[in-house]
């Protein structure tokens, strides 16, 4: 069954009747651009195929519902009453996954309680976008719910007012320290072109990946390593990239360049140093991606995906032996360019690789799995593909 058909079926269990309407948003995936997003640089994400879906019913109550074919019950609470589920001492008084959808309900009525559009409503949600895998189940799940919302509540507010919704859910609701990247991908997403995005005045570009014209896929190579953004690692690098941000007197590392290193390497710990080193160099092969590919074309960017992947191994330390597997076997193999993609500490790598060598390096990455001793990694191809839509 498709997740469009279990969405509506699930919201129909739930009111035992059909949905006003469907609304869904894509998973992302990021090219390149790795924690550059809370230093204020730049990313260069596309929104992938993988879609979660939010079948919504209006009620005549003010109370609000959602469901998901994840989770075994429910969770019902009065829009009144949302505000305070969310506390800032971290307790949350719902299930964590339904604050993702709870929490996007909230943040939209934070921006106009009083708008005459908001009343009750059923959400069922549904997605075939890996959880966990880096993908960004998270700003799909946020942006089909804010897409539902809108329209039912007839706020008439744009992508990136709901994009920065969809944050304020995650942040402040769910608790996840996350930046913005992940739904402004899923929102903007545009068919084969990626989003470049300053993550400091939240201008976007779309510049085209022309990777099915250059006889390119991209790989996306899931570990099943799950990872976990409300926890330890992620936190602890946001802190390093403060500190290193202040050590330099700089607002955010956005405001570092590559030419301030040496002087950077003076003013702190390696540690930190090499957690800024990471990000000054990241942002600065984020605009030469853009660049290469608005010039050369697709088959330009490989060893800068590949250079950022050895940033995030050495400098800022986030990837796992099952991630650099997966990259050191899908160059062995043939690909172009490889990186892990997404926080890190598990999910997923990405592998730009000819059209004629994608069964080689898809059977060259799970040999290496199966020799290491890992679980099978899960290995599809993504193109990108278009931002939220109304569905039925
Ligand atoms: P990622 O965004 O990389 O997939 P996150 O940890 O940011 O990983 O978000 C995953 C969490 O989002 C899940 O653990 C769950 O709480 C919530 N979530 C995502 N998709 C759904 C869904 N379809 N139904 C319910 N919760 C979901
Ligand atoms: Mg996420």
């Amino acid at each position: 069954m498709t997740a469009l058909s279990a969405a509506r079926d699930l919201l129909g269990e739930l009111t035992g009747t059909a949905p006003d309407g469907i609304w869904s948003a894509p998973g992302r995936v990021n090219l390149i651009g790795e924690h550059t997003d809370y230093n204020e640089g730049f990313v260069l994400p596309f929104a992938i195929p993988h879609r979660t879906y939010a079948a919504a019913r209006r009620r005549d109550d003010d109370r609000i519902r959602v469901a998901s074919t994840f989770a075994d019950e429910a969770v019902e609470v009065a829009l009144d009453d949302l505000s305070s589920l969310f506390p800032s001492d971290g307790d949350l008084r719902v299930p964590e996954w339904s604050a993702y959808a709870l929490g996007v309900a909230w943040a939209l009525r934070e921006l106009d309680a009083s708008a005459p559009g908001i009343r009750g409503v059923d959400l069922a949600i549904a997605s075939d976008v890996p959880v966990g895998a880096g993908l960004s189940s998270s700003a799909a799940i946020e942006g089909a719910v804010a897409s539902a919302l809108n329209d039912l509540w007839n706020l008439d507010l744009g992508p990136v007012t709901l994009a920065r919704a969809g944050r304020r859910a995650e942040n402040e609701a769910v608790g996840a320290p996350t930046g913005i990247m992940d739904q402004m991908a899923s929102m903007l997403g545009v068919a084969d072109a990626a989003t470049f995005l300053d993550c400091r005045s939240l201008e976007t570009q779309s510049v085209p990946t022309g990777f099915s014209d250059a006889g390119l896929e991209l790989l996306v190579i899931d570990t099943r390593v799950k990872h976990a953004h409300s926890t330890g690692g992620y936190r602890d690098r946001r802190d390093a990239c403060e500190r290193g941000a202040a050590r330099l007197g700089a607002p955010a590392l956005r405001d570092v360049s590559v030419e301030d290193l040496p002087r950077a390497a003076a003013l702190m710990d390696e540690t930190t140093f090499r957690r800024v080193r990471h990000i000054v160099t990241e942002n600065q092969r984020v605009l030469d991606t853009v660049a290469a590919l608005r010039t050369d074309g697709p088959q330009a960017i490989g060893d800068l995906l590949t250079a950022s992947h050895a940033s995030m191994r050495d400098d800022f330390e986030i990837s796992v032996a099952e991630l650099d597997t997966a990259v050191d076997a899908a160059l062995r193999a043939g690909a172009i360019g490889a990186r892990m993609t997404g926080g890190g500490f598990g999910g997923a790598a990405i592998a730009l690789v000819a059209h004629a060598d994608v069964a080689t390096v898809t059977d060259a990455v799970e040999g290496a799995f199966s020799d290491a001793g890992f679980a099978a990694p899960h290995i599809f191809t993504v193109a990108p593909s278009a931002g939220p839509r109304r569905d039925a």
